[in-house]
């Protein structure tokens, strides 16, 4: 099974270049073939298998001898890591309902990952991808709310989850007339707070991601390629994140309550 969910991970990770490219170039999200970025050359098979074609070809496209970023092995690899640690440490036991919640999981991370690329190269969170992850947060929420004996409990965390990830990124974008983050980080805030589940997890999403931007922007600052000016986009930190609350967020939560209420 470990083997299998590394696999399906490499090859959704290939699934990841293939939609930021095809995102960014307006293309269809899956029909379209995939081609070089450089020849328009059209891949074979042979050219499209996750990393292993990478190393063979060195690192160049086989018919015009362009090199071929490094991004392609790097988010190949990236998804499959995060598919298995989903898989290892998802905090309930995998069977019933849980099954269909990790599936869809998986396919929000898939795109959460795409949406990290994008955002890493261009600085935008293209909407239609958050809007179609939305989709895939709300049946998530289904799921778990039909499956739980608290439906209403659960029905309101999401909610209080929702409007508090977006609400936060909201009233900052407001106060900032969107110097500071743009309309893009508030659909993702909604996003990820959906993916919270509950307004405790949401404002751990947003305590983390911002310990994780404040550590990274410090050490590029240090090696002075960052300005204190420059903008660096926030998306990513949250979609770590995310990825770490959904996996580690009930055992923060409990390790906090007890180191600070002694229970
Ligand atoms: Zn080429």
């Amino acid at each position: 099974m470990v083997v299998a969910i590394f696999i399906i991970g490499l090859s959704l990770g290939s699934f990841v270049n293939a939609l930021v490219w095809r995102l960014h170039e307006k293309k269809d999200w899956i029909k379209a073939r995939s081609q070089c970025v450089n020849c328009h050359h059209e891949l074979a098979a042979i050219d499209l298998i996750p990393i292993i074609s990478w190393i063979i070809l060195r690192g160049r496209c086989r018919y015009c001898q362009k090199p071929i970023s490094i991004q392609y092995p790097i988010v190949e690899l990236i998804t499959a890591v995060l598919f298995l640690l989903s898989y290892i440490y998802w905090p309930v036991a995998l069977n019933g309902w849980h099954i269909a919640v990790f599936i869809f999981w998986l396919a929000a991370l898939t795109g959460l990952i795409a949406l990290a690329v994008y955002d890493l190269r261009w600085m935008l969170l293209p909407t239609r991808l958050i809007y179609v992850l939305m989709v895939f947060g709300l049946i998530m929420a289904i799921i778990n709310i039909v499956g739980s004996t608290n439906r209403l409990g659960v029905s309101l965390g999401y909610l209080e989850g929702a409007l508090i990830g977006g609400g936060i990124f909201y009233i900052i974008f407001q106060i900032s007339k969107g110097k500071w983050i743009g309309g893009g980080d508030v659909r993702l805030g909604f996003l990820l707070g959906l993916l919270a589940s509950t307004a405790l997890r949401s404002f751990l999403l947003i305590f983390i991601a911002s310990i994780i931007g404040t550590i990274v922007s410090i050490v590029l600052m240090s090696v002075s390629k960052l300005k204190r000016t420059s903008l660096i986009p926030f998306g990513p930190f949250l979609i770590i994140s995310i990825v770490i609350v959904q996996l580690a967020g009930a055992d923060i939560i409990k390790l906090y309550t007890r180191v600070l209420l002694g229970n």
